[in-house]
């Protein structure tokens, strides 16, 4: 009989559900609001309401589900059952042992893990990864959070936090990011980097040719896909702006290449749907910023799960036996 887990997805706005089999293929899959501003009790609820749906479906097929996987914002500590820190959007969270109550409740194996770890595990297990061994996955937003794979395990480090690669300082002394440090990766690659650096080129645009300005002027409020939709159009100045953004973002992937010699590069997250004319821009830079013998082994990939990637993770923590709640 194949092996199947239970899984769930914890986001600030849904909570996703679903029954994901050894080989990856997800059935039952659910959504239902996570009701974060409700409190934990409320989450924690949810999460009990989710599993109980999903356990029902499963025996009406005569499905046996070997463990509960759960991807939530967060770090956990398996001893207590919960967070030791972290999701700070979800408040009271950290002080709930969900994986605990998950287990008191349905007696199965509980397993958790971070959520951008957890999409880093999704996708290198059952998305772009797939076949690969040593895996590095950026997710590009609002900052850059990442998973490590070597040799097919999941790098965590001592604590946990392994993976917080978009706090790698890659210009020394530069803005200031929200952890304190100046020059920190995602202050220039994620979301405010990106607004800062078109920024800069529109300001420095006397011409005011480009049709950003047409469409700010439209829009009101600039955005990322504002810019990659330009350039896609061929505009001069967005394709400028794309090219510094795939410059910053090469310094940061090309140490990472340096450090782990990995054979593929995921790029997930909200940027990174901007697709190709991003990850052309990324690809036109690396050669800049890494060693030719570790560069030229690396694939460079856009991610492939999309927002499906955290169920896809959780599994592979039941699978892999990953972060088991030991009660
Ligand atoms: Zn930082």
């Amino acid at each position: 009989m194949e092996r199947h887990a239970l899984c769930l997805d914890l986001g600030g706005t849904n909570l996703k559900g679903g029954i994901v089999s050894q080989k990856g293929e997800l059935s039952k899959h659910r959504n239902l609001p996570a009701e974060v501003e409700q409190g934990p009790e409320r989450i924690l609820q949810n999460l009990i309401r989710m599993t109980d749906m999903l356990l029902k479906e499963a025996g009406k097929d005569s499905i046996p589900i070997e463990g509960i996987g759960v991807s939530t914002p967060g770090i956990i500590d398996t001893d207590f059952g919960g967070l030791t820190g972290g999701a700070v959007n979800l408040p009271g969270w950290q002080n709930t042992p969900f994986m605990k109550a998950l287990y008191d409740e349905f007696h199965i194996p509980v397993f958790a893990h971070n959520d951008v770890t957890a999409t880093a595990l999704g996708e290198a297990t059952y998305g772009a990864g797939v076949g690969r061994k040593h895996v590095v996955m950026a997710s590009v937003g609002t900052g850059i959070g990442g998973g490590i794979i070597i040799n097919g395990r999941l790098y965590e480090g001592a604590t946990g936090y392994a993976g917080e690669i978009g706090h790698i300082v890659t210009f020394a002394g530069g803005h200031t990011c929200n952890c304190g440090v100046k020059g920190c990766w995602e202050e220039y690659a994620a979301l405010r980097g990106i607004l800062r650096t078109a920024q800069e080129h529109l300001d420095r645009d006397a011409k005011r040719e480009s049709s950003i300005f047409s469409t700010l002027d439209q829009e009101g409020e600039l955005t990322p896909r504002i810019v990659f939709d330009a350039a896609r159009e061929g505009d001069h100045l967005a394709l400028g702006i794309v090219d510094e953004i795939g410059r910053n973002t090469a310094v940061g992937l090309g140490s990472l290449i340096n450090i782990f010699d990995p054979d593929m590069l995921i790029i997930g997250g909200g940027i990174a749907e901007a697709g190709d004319i991003y990850l052309n821009a990324i690809r036109t830079h690396i050669p800049s910023w890494s060693l030719p013998d570790s560069r030229e082994g690396v694939e460079i990939v856009l991610a492939k799960l999309g927002s499906k990637a955290g169920i896809f993770g959780a599994s592979a923590l039941v699978f892999g036996d990953i972060n088991r709640y030991m009660k």
